[in-house]
């Protein structure tokens, strides 16, 4: 019964994967929500995608090393993005466990930010010159990588 336990279930994640594959494609650009920061690394929920417009299911992973974050060298990830921002990113990679993703074209990036000291919502409009951001409840500058709105 174990045996044929495990062949069902291995059956299920071939298909779960076929499933993948036809919703999401290397170049496609997806959104979703920073759920893990690292040292070199942030994890995102991925919660659909831009070109297909097909809903994936919440348990769709991704991650965007650090090198792949920005054109310009980025030392840490804590310089661009906070638990909980939103952000649009490319598909670089599809592997068995995630997507490969990267954010460093001007148009990727935070689309909804959050203040890293009270979370609070950032407002766009308090972007600084030098290319960060203040919040407008507590204050605290901080960077982002922000996706450049597309007028
Ligand atoms: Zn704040």
């Amino acid at each position: 019964m174990q045996n044929l336990d495990l062949k069902i279930q291995e059956f299920n994640n071939i298909l779960k994967n076929i499933k993948k594959k036809e919703a999401i494609n290397i170049g496609d650009t997806v959104y979703g929500e920073v759920l893990v920061i690292k040292d070199n690394l942030i994890v995102v929920g991925v919660n659909g995608c831009l070109d297909n417009k097909k809903v994936l299911s919440p348990a769709d992973m991704g991650v965007v090393f650090v090198k792949n974050i920005d054109s310009k060298f980025i030392e840490s990830p804590q310089d661009c993005f906070a638990k909980g921002d939103i952000i649009l990113a490319k598909v670089s990679d599809i592997s068995p466990f995630e997507y490969k993703l990267v954010t460093n074209y001007p148009e990727l990036g935070v689309i909804k930010g959050h203040c890293k000291k009270c979370k609070q919502t950032l407002d766009r409009k308090a972007l600084l010159v030098d290319g960060k951001i203040q919040c407008l409840n507590c204050g605290t500058q901080q960077t982002k990588k922000f996706a450049k709105l597309v007028e």
